[in-house]
């Protein structure tokens, strides 16, 4: 694999040409990609599943049909990208979308394809080059990608992959002078870094960080779908940066709530992810895995009670967490504040909606919310106190392109989706023509 400087090189020589390239040829080649991964979902799904562990229905059904409609979506919006004209004492102001440069898109492992297509098809439609480097523990598609690329005909240089260690090659791109945006999906001590790289050469900097997201129930949810939403929260084993992995119960449904939600979680069935019928597969690593032990012993240590679960699966091999729910655990432990990244949940209660805010803000993170409840006043009233991107009320995980993604805090800078992703992606440009 050719070097990071190397790639950034290629990518900045690439550039003039792309940035030249008109709009719908752009928008030709990207859907020429989402027809090449339209064509190799199946090889795709399988090698994402072999490299992370994720489930194989959802790689095949969901994930990779939604890879392709990344490139569409992106494509599209590109042509619908007007100029915007104000006029000022007969002075027309005309304000334009400029492509920016050179991009280096670093991102996680969690779900690899979808997170780094999220950042390509925009920043290529904006009519920048890109080096992407995907996390060392699962590197496979985003080379697959560079290959569908290739096929569908878009120009040598235009899209870069980096392999490497984001230690070496992800430092090494980040503080390269010559790189005009850099995007970035992963942990708070990694963007410290990243963010600090970009600093010394003043490039502007996206970050979509992590959570430690809060489900609130109220007495008046439908209690079965609040509890398909809890239990929905162990999806990817729980290595989803959005999962609300605590949930905050109103006292006088706790009890109900629990024994549902336990009934549930037993029925969940874990094992290979490669199988149909498994709804739980491993966690990525070892190190991931005693990682996600090591906060639930601390936490039992501390006093926690494990409700469901409580550790690692080790008939199955050494990979599996079983679904764990902790409860009695306080407010300013580890458990509660930081985030685990794996399928373990903590449980607490509340008696008033004031209270419930207050547990469900009090976290340096401000990635996302879900809300359990059936009066639609209070929804509304909750949510417009709630720090979070996102809010779901009696749903999860619905994604429109359309619509700003990110998080406050230290959940992120920035937010990706239509306008947003240009607006990033872009050096936006206002020319004034006297009359
Ligand atoms: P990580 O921060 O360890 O690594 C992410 C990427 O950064 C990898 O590609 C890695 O190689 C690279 N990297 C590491 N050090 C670097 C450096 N010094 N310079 C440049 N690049 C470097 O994160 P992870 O463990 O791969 O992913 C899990 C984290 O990602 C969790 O915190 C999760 O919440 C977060 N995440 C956030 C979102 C979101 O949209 N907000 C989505 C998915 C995951």
């Amino acid at each position: 694999m050719i070097s990071a400087p190397a790639d950034v090189a290629a990518a900045k020589a690439a550039f003039p040409g792309w940035a030249a390239t008109p709009r719908a040829e752009r928008a030709r080649l990207l859907h020429a990609i989402a027809d090449g991964v339209e064509r190799r979902v199946e090889e795709l799904a399988q090698v994402e599943t072999a490299d992370n562990g994720a489930l194989l229905r959802s790689h095949r059904r969901g994930v990779m049909p939604r890879v392709a409609h990344n490139f569409r979506f992106f494509a599209d919006w590109l042509l619908t990208l007007g100029h915007e004209d104000f006029e000022t004492r007969g002075h027309t102001n005309q304000v334009s979308w400029d492509p920016a440069g050179p991009c280096v898109l670093i991102t996680p492992w969690n779900a690899p394809l979808m997170l780094a297509t999220w950042k390509v098809a925009p920043a290529l439609a904006a009519g920048n080059t890109v080096v992407l480097k995907p996390a060392e523990w699962s590197p496979l598609t985003a080379s697959l990608l560079a290959d569908i690329a290739a096929g569908a005909g878009l120009p040598d240089g235009v899209l870069n992959v980096v392999q490497g260690l984001g230690g070496e090659a992800g430092a090494a791109l980040v503080s390269h002078p010559d790189v005009r945006r850099i995007s970035f999906t992963g942990s708070v001590p990694t963007a410290r870094h990243i963010a600090g790289a970009a600093a010394a050469n003043l490039t502007p900097v996206s970050l979509e960080l992590g959570g430690k997201s809060p489900l609130l129930v109220f007495a008046d949810a439908d209690l079965d779908l609040a509890v398909d939403l809890a239990v929905e929260q162990y999806d990817n084993a729980g290595q989803v940066c959005l999962a609300a992995t605590r949930l905050l119960v109103e006292s006088s449904v706790a009890e109900e709530f629990t024994r549902r939600f336990a009934a549930r979680a037993a029925e969940l069935v874990q094992g290979d992810p490669r199988e149909e019928a498994t709804d739980l597969g491993p966690t990525i690593h070892r190190r991931q895995l005693d990682k996600i032990d090591g906060f639930v012993r601390r936490a039992l240590d501390a006093g926690a009670r494990a409700v469901v679960g409580g550790g690692p699966d080790t008939a199955r091999g050494d990979l599996y967490y079983r679904p764990t729910l902790l409860a009695d655990v306080a407010q300013d432990s580890e458990i509660v504040q930081e985030e685990v990244f794996g399928p373990v949940l903590t449980l607490q209660t509340f008696d008033t909606e004031d209270e419930a805010v207050e547990l469900a803000n009090d976290t340096r993170f401000g990635l996302a919310a879900t809300l359990a409840t059936g009066d639609r006043e209070r929804a509304e009233r909750v949510t417009a106190r709630l720090a979070a991107g996102t809010v779901w009320v009696n749903c999860f995980f619905v994604r429109d392109l359309r619509a700003p993604f990110g998080g406050s805090r230290h959940s992120g800078i920035g937010r990706e989706g239509g306008t947003w992703s240009f607006d990033f992606y872009c050096d936006v440009k206002n020319t004034v023509t006297a009359p």
